[in-house]
C-alpha cells in the first residue's frame, strides 16, 4: 500500500535524534517504540492523547479533530484526544475496526521529580481480548485463536478471557480448518509469521507472532507454569504438538497485552473433533444457526431457541448449538432432563430465578484479572444468595444431570456473607468516589468515615465543652485554609483563656488559639477522605484476593447456574413450540414424522404443513422435484436443523424423528456471489460440491439444492447429474437433492436406493396454491406455464409461450431443463412480441425462485389481475 507522505515528518524519523524533542516527547517516543503496531494512548491529565500517525490515524477512524501540538525537534506535532470518561466508548469503536491500542497511564506523582511524570502502557486492548462488559456482546463469545499448521495437520486454540475458557484442538487438512474458525469466529487469530492460511478469506484480525512463541518446548514451559502443573497430561492434550504450540504462543499473546495476573486461566480442555456432529463453513451458514442470509437475528435458529434467562446460558446453548455432539449418552442425559423439567413444570419457576441472576462468568474473569466494578460484587453477591433457591427448586427432579448441576451449586454461604458484609447495599458504579465498602466490614474505614462526615457535629460537642470548661460564652470555633482550626475569642476576654489555649493568629479584636485536643482532630479529620478512600481501594483490592482464592469454587457454581439454564430454556422451549424428544437410533436412518422447519414455521401467517421424511438403508438419496415456491429448500433445511437440534441436546419440531449416526452435515444450498471473496456464483458453487463429493462418507447427511443453476444448461445438467450418481453409487451418503432438472428423476430407476418425491401445487379458482406437501414420485413437468398462467398471464401469451418453446426444442436450444425459465421469461410479456425480446435478454439461468415468481406476481398485478 502506497501513503501519500505528509509534509508533517513520520514517526519512524522521529526517533532518530531523539534529544532534539522536549522531554515530554522525548519519553512519548520511547514508549511508542514499544509499541510500534497498536494505537498509543498516551495519558496527560484528562485526556488520552495520540500523536504523528496515531493521531492521524485515529482521527479517521474515530472521527476526531487532528490538532497540533507546540513543536517539537523544530516541528509541529499531529495530535488528536479523547476524553479520560469517553475512553470506554471510542476504545469500543477501534476494537470493532479490529485496531489494538495501547493504554499508556500516568504511573507517577504529578510534580515529583524533574522532567514529565512517569509513565507506563499498563494494558494493551486488542479484539480478541476484551473483558470490560461494555466492550463486549453478552450473548456471543469473543474469542482470541492461534492456529499453527504443521504438516498436514494443524494445531487450533482458543480463549474467551473474558470467562476463562481455554481450548485446543488438532485438525486435519485446510477445509476443517476453516469448518473450525467459521464455528469459533475468532475476532483476532495468532499465526506464525510467514505462514498462510488456506482456504477463504476470514473476517477476522490476522496477527503474526514469532513462530518461535510456537515451539513446542516454550509453549509447554509457559503453560506449565501458569496452570501450576508438572506437565499437560491431565489435559489430555500431551500428545498434540501442534495444538500446544498454537496455546502456548496464544497464552504468551495474552500476557504480553494484559500485564497482569491471569489467574482465572487454570487449564485448558481439549476437544476430539471427531465426538461432534461436523458441520462444514457454508452448511452453517446455509442452515442459518446464529446469522440469517438476510441479517434478521430473529430467523436463525439461535434466535429462535435463546430464551436463556443468563447470558452465560445463552453464551453455553450457543457452544452447544455449534458443536452438536454424536456421543449417545451425552445426549440421552440432556434428552432425559429435559423431559425431567417438563413433566414438573419447573422451567418457568427456575427461569424466574436465573433471571436475577447475572453474568457472573465473566465477573469472576473481572475478579481474577483485577478489573472488576463494585457492582460486579454486587451482582455475585445476587446470585450467591439465589443459588440455594435455585438448588431447593430442583431438588425433587428425576435427572441425572439436574443432580449433576444442583452438586455445582453446593453453595458458599460463606461468601455471600462476606459480600453481604463488605459492599454495601446498591454500590456506586465506579470505586473512584468511594461508598462502595458497608458500614461495619472495617472499624478504620469507618472511623475515617465518621471523622470526615461527622466533623461539624464533633466541632459542636468540643465547643461547647470548651465554653463550659473555661467559663467563656462568647467563644467559637472556626477554620479557615491557611490556618486550619482554631478557638476565636473576643481580645477582651483573651486574658482568660487556659494555659492549654496556643496563641495561633491575632486577627481585629479577637485572638486565636488552637489546643491539643483540637490539633489532634485537625490531624485526623485533614486527610481523612483521602485515606478513606484509599482504605476503601484496600479493601476492595483485599475482597478481590479473597475471591480469587476461592475461584475454583465459584466458577464451578457458575457452571452448575449455566447448565441449568440451559436446560430449562430447552425444556421451555420444547413445550412452548412443541417439539418431542428424538430417539436415537443404532442403523443408520432419518425417519421423521410430521417434520417442521423450526424457524419458518414462526414466520408464517398460514399454518406450517409438516411433513414426513424417510431415509433409511435401501432409500438413501430422495431426489427432489416442484415448482419453484414449492416448499423444496425448507423441507430439505429442517432435516438437517431437526438432526442440528438432537445433536445439541434438544427436542425437536416433529411428532417423531428416530435418527440414526451421522457423522456430518453438508449443505450446497442457494447460490450468492462471494463478492468479497471474488468468486463468481458458479465458483462457490463448485467449491463447495468439491467439499463434499471428496469428504461425505457413508454416514454423512447431504442436503443439495439446485446444483448446475450457475451455468449454462447443459453443463450443469450434466453437473448435476454425476454429482448425485456419484454420492449415490459411491459415496452412499443420505443426501436430498432438490433440482429443476427434471432429468434426474429418472436416477431412480438407474440406481439402488435413490427415490423420488415431490412438492406440488393445484389451481384453487383465479389463485396457485402451494400445498406444501411432500409426495412420492417425480412432479410433473409444465410448471412455468401452468404458474404463468395461473398468475393471470393472457390466454394467448402462454399459447404464443407454448409455440415459441416448440421451435425452440425443435432447433434443440431449449431442452426441458431450461423450460421453466423460458416459460417465465415469456410468462413477463404482455404481448407475444414483447416476450420475444425479453426472453432474448433475460439469462433465465440466473433468476432465483423467488425472483422469477415475483416476476410473475408482479406481471399479474400489472395486467390488472
Ligand atoms: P423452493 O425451495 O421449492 O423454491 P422454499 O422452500 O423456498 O421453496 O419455500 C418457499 C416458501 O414457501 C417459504 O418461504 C415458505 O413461506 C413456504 N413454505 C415452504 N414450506 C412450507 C410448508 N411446509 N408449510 C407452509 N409453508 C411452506
Amino acid at each position: 500500500m502506497t501513503r501519500k507522505s505528509d509534509p508533517a515528518p513520520r514517526t519512524a524519523a522521529l526517533f532518530e535524534g531523539l534529544t532534539a524533542h522536549t522531554p515530554m516527547m522525548q519519553q512519548y517516543l520511547r514508549i511508542k517504540s514499544e509499541h510500534p503496531d497498536v494505537l498509543l494512548l498516551y495519558r496527560m491529565g484528562d485526556f488520552y492523547e495520540l500523536f504523528y500517525d496515531d493521531a492521524r490515524r485515529a482521527s479517521r477512524l474515530l472521527d476526531i479533530v487532528l490538532t497540533q501540538r507546540g513543536e517539537s525537534a523544530g516541528a509541529p506535532i499531529p495530535m488528536a484526544g479523547v476524553p479520560v470518561d469517553k475512553l470506554e466508548t471510542y476504545l469500543a469503536k477501534l476494537v470493532r475496526r479490529g485496531e489494538s491500542v495501547a493504554i499508556c497511564e500516568q504511573v507517577g506523582e504529578v510534580g515529583k521529580g524533574k522532567g514529565p511524570v512517569e509513565r507506563k502502557v499498563v494494558r494493551i486492548v486488542t479484539p480478541g481480548t476484551l473483558t470490560d462488559d461494555a466492550l463486549l456482546e453478552s450473548r456471543r463469545e469473543t474469542l482470541l485463536a492461534a492456529l499453527l499448521p504443521a504438516g498436514g495437520r494443524a494445531g487450533l486454540a482458543w480463549l474467551d478471557l473474558a470467562a476463562g475458557r481455554f481450548t485446543v484442538l488438532e485438525v486435519d487438512g485446510d477445509e476443517a480448518v476453516a469448518a473450525e474458525l467459521e464455528r469459533l469466529r475468532p475476532a483476532e487469530l495468532l499465526m506464525p509469521e510467514g505462514t498462510r492460511l488456506g482456504g477463504a478469506a476470514l473476517a477476522t484480525c490476522l496477527r503474526e507472532r514469532p513462530p518461535w512463541h510456537f515451539e513446542r518446548d516454550t509453549a509447554e514451559r509457559q503453560l506449565v507454569a501458569q496452570f501450576g502443573v508438572k506437565d499437560l497430561a491431565g489435559f489430555g492434550c500431551a500428545d498434540l504438538g501442534a495444538a500446544v504450540g498454537a496455546a502456548g504462543a496464544l497464552l504468551a499473546y495474552v500476557r504480553d497485552t494484559q500485564r497482569s495476573a491471569l489467574p482465572h486461566l487454570t487449564g485448558l480442555s481439549t476437544e476430539i473433533r471427531d465426538e461432534a456432529l461436523l458441520l462444514d463453513a457454508a452448511t452453517r451458514r446455509h442452515l442459518e444457526l446464529e446469522t440469517s442470509l438476510t441479517g434478521r437475528e430473529d430467523a436463525t435458529l439461535a434466535g429462535l431457541i435463546d430464551r436463556t434467562a443468563t447470558a452465560m446460558g445463552g453464551r453455553e446453548l450457543r457452544r452447544w448449538m455449534h458443536r452438536p455432539l454424536r456421543d449417545r449418552p451425552t445426549l440421552e442425559r440432556r434428552y432425559h432432563a429435559i423431559g425431567a423439567l417438563i413433566d414438573a413444570g419447573a422451567a418457568a419457576g427456575l427461569q424466574d430465578i436465573l433471571r436475577e441472576i447475572g453474568d457472573i462468568e465473566r465477573i469472576l474473569a473481572r475478579i481474577a484479572l483485577k478489573t472488576a466494578r463494585p457492582r460486579d460484587l454486587a451482582a455475585l453477591r445476587g446470585a450467591l444468595g439465589a443459588v440455594p433457591t435455585l438448588q431447593a427448586a430442583l431438588a425433587d427432579l428425576d435427572s441425572p444431570l439436574v443432580a449433576a448441576a444442583r452438586e455445582d451449586l453446593a453453595g458458599r454461604p460463606d461468601l455471600h456473607d462476606l459480600l453481604a458484609r463488605a459492599i454495601v447495599e446498591s454500590p456506586p458504579l465506579l470505586l473512584r468516589d468511594g461508598g462502595v465498602i458497608a458500614t461495619g466490614h472495617d472499624a478504620e474505614l469507618d472511623d475515617l468515615r465518621s471523622i470526615s462526615t461527622d466533623t461539624d457535629r464533633y466541632l459542636l460537642e468540643m465547643e461547647e465543652r470548651e465554653r463550659l470548661r473555661t467559663g467563656l460564652a462568647a467563644l467559637k470555633f472556626g477554620y479557615n485554609r491557611v490556618q486550619g482550626f482554631f478557638i476565636e475569642v473576643p481580645r477582651s476576654l483573651a486574658e482568660r483563656v487556659p494555659p492549654d489555649y496556643h496563641r495561633r493568629q491575632t486577627v481585629k479584636n479577637a485572638e486565636r488559639f488552637i489546643t491539643p485536643e483540637l490539633r489532634q482532630f485537625e490531624d485526623r479529620v485533614l486527610g481523612a477522605r483521602e485515606k478513606a478512600l484509599a482504605r476503601e481501594r484496600q479493601l476492595f483490592d483485599a475482597l478481590l484476593d479473597a475471591l480469587t482464592a476461592e475461584l475454583a469454587d465459584l466458577k464451578r457454581i457458575a457452571s452448575g447456574i449455566t447448565l441449568v439454564d440451559v436446560l430449562a430454556n430447552l425444556a421451555e422451549r420444547a413445550v412452548s413450540l412443541d417439539y418431542v424428544r428424538p430417539e436415537l437410533g443404532d442403523e443408520p436412518q432419518l425417519v421423521v414424522e410430521a417434520g417442521r422447519h423450526p424457524v419458518v414455521e414462526r414466520h408464517l401467517d398460514v399454518p406450517f404443513v409438516a411433513n414426513d421424511l424417510d431415509l433409511r438403508e435401501g432409500r438413501r438419496m430422495l431426489v427432489i422435484t416442484g415448482p419453484n415456491m414449492g416448499g423444496k429448500s425448507t423441507y430439505m433445511r429442517q432435516a438437517a436443523l431437526i438432526v442440528v437440534l438432537a445433536g445439541m441436546g434438544s427436542y425437536v419440531p416433529a411428532r417423531r424423528a428416530v435418527i440414526g449416526p451421522f457423522d456430518r452435515i453438508f449443505t450446497r444450498i442457494g447460490a450468492s456471489d462471494d463478492l468479497a471473496g471474488g468468486r463468481s456464483t458458479f465458483m462457490v458453487e463448485m467449491t463447495e460440491a468439491a467439499v463434499i463429493l471428496n469428504n461425505a462418507s457413508a454416514s454423512s447427511l447431504i442436503l443439495m439444492d439446485e446444483i448446475g443453476r450457475g451455468t449454462s444448461t447443459y453443463d450443469g445438467l450434466s453437473l448435476a447429474w454425476a454429482c448425485a450418481s456419484h454420492i449415490a453409487r459411491r459415496v452412499g451418503a443420505f443426501t436430498l437433492f432438490a433440482t429443476h432438472y427434471f432429468e434426474l428423476t429418472s436416477l431412480a430407476n438407474e440406481v439402488e436406493g435413490v427415490a423420488n418425491v415431490h412438492l406440488d401445487a393445484t389451481e384453487h379458482g383465479e389463485q396457485l396454491v402451494f400445498l406444501h406437501a411432500v409426495q412420492e414420485g417425480p412432479a410433473s413437468r409444465s410448471f412455468g406455464l401452468q404458474v404463468a398462467r395461473l398468475a393471470g398471464v393472457p390466454r394467448e401469451v402462454i399459447a404464443s409461450a407454448k409455440r415459441y418453446l416448440e421451435a425452440l426444442e425443435q432447433r434443440g436450444q431449449a431442452k426441458a431443463p431450461a423450460r421453466p425459465q423460458a416459460e417465465l421469461a415469456l410468462a413477463q410479456a404482455a404481448q407475444p412480441s414483447e416476450a420475444l425480446t425479453l426472453l432474448a435478454a433475460t439469462d433465465p439461468d440466473r433468476l432465483t425462485p423467488r425472483e422469477a415468481l415475483q416476476l410473475i406476481y408482479e406481471l399479474k398485478s400489472r395486467l390488472g389481475d
